[in-house]
């Protein structure tokens, strides 16, 4: 699993699927219509999801968990 992942701040998120269109491993869908979630198991953490946000709401860290 990558070391990285993103989130989005979904208070702040515009549910423009800018992010969703970016992602070249379909890691993203728009809850609802309402804010964007990030599949985590997915994600490869590249960033480029963050790159064409509008709102500048997705962040990518290092994960939290020690996964093996
Ligand atoms: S960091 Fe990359 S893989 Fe993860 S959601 Fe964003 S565009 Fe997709
Ligand atoms: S690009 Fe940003 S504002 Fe647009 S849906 Fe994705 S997270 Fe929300």
């Amino acid at each position: 699993m990558a070391k990285r992942v993103a989130s989005v701040d979904k208070k702040r998120c515009a549910a423009c699927g800018a992010c969703l269109s970016a992602c070249p491993k379909g890691a993203v869908s728009v809850h609802k219509g309402c804010y964007a979630v990030i599949s985590a198991d997915v994600c490869v953490g590249c960033g480029k999801c963050g790159k064409v946000c509008p709102a500048g709401c997705i962040t990518v860290k290092e994960r939290e968990t020690n996964e093996a």
